[in-house]
């Protein structure tokens, strides 16, 4: 049987923005990607964003699941009952398809929803087996300590920009599709350094990358890979040296400020007021 790797979404169109270039090289490489959507948007999106979210997937290839009903992540939503909820219901989903890697934003990814989602993983991997790895990205909130390297090429970013496509309803409101190019683009730079240390020379010769942070639960801390390119590891016996479990744990930045960047009202924009 191929590896699986589970990828937890908190809206449709992440699994396509997250880090697509790494899920496809490992689809390439025969794994089978379960695409795992959480939450449809309100309750008048459904069927349009579950209908995109379907065709995402089959474009990539990735074997699509639905939380059933999804989580209401909405701010005014009870997220830490999302939270509980995820935490209690993927661990089944990750054992049904023997996932050995689980995929998903950080706790402190900014949005709301997608810390939510973050912490209900974190949740989980707690019920999961502890060879078990845990991957997460950084889409609004930038990883202070990735440790995973994919460089990739312009065929690879055409291909996750073709599933992006898939997803007209929400690029009609933001395109995200130069936000997917030119992220890849500054993630071959920094990503680099950011990776494999300060003053590391460039890491790749391919315009695009892909970076995660990738953990292991070792004795209930979680533990991050030494710095690795994907295609290198980890070996399995790799050192897991350094503790993250006390950034995970730490406080978001709406916890510590209050929310700043949230728009409650429909229409409204959240920009400030001109100076009087
Ligand atoms: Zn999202």
């Amino acid at each position: 049987m191929s590896p699986t790797l589970v990828h937890v979404a908190p809206h449709p169109d992440d699994e396509a923005v997250g880090c697509p270039g790494a899920l496809l090289h490992l689809l390439d490489r025969g794994w089978t990607v379960v695409s795992v959507v959480t939450s449809l948007g309100f309750s008048g999106q459904w069927e349009r964003r579950r209908a995109e979210a379907e065709e995402a997937s089959a474009r990539a290839g990735f074997v699509p699941a639905f939380l059933d009903p999804p989580l209401n992540l909405d701010l005014d939503g009870d997220l830490d009952a999302a939270t509980r909820r995820l935490g209690a219901e993927l661990p089944a989903i990750v054992e049904e398809h023997d996932g050995s890697i689980v995929v998903s934003p950080s706790p402190h990814d900014v949005h709301h929803g997608h810390e939510a989602v973050g912490r209900g993983v974190q949740r989980a991997m707690a019920a999961l087996p502890p060879d078990v790895r845990w991957w997460m990205w950084g889409v609004w909130g930038e990883l202070p300590a990735p440790n995973v390297f994919y460089g990739f090429d312009q065929t690879v970013l055409d291909r996750a920009l073709h599933i992006l496509d898939a997803y007209a309803g929400e690029l009609e409101r933001n395109d995200y599709r130069p936000f997917l190019t030119g992220r890849a683009m500054a993630n071959a730079v920094t990503g680099s350094e950011r990776v494999f240390g300060f003053g590391s020379p460039s890491a790749t010769t391919q315009p695009y990358a892909d970076l995660v942070t990738e953990v292991r639960l070792v004795d209930g801390r979680f533990m991050a890979s030494d710095p690795h390119y994907l295609d290198q590891g980890p070996e399995p016996d790799a050192e897991y040296s350094v503790d993250l479990t006390p950034w995970l744990d730490a406080p978001s930045m709406h916890e510590l400020v209050g929310y700043i960047r949230e728009v409650r009202e429909a229409g409204a924009t959240g920009r400030a007021r001109p100076p009087s």
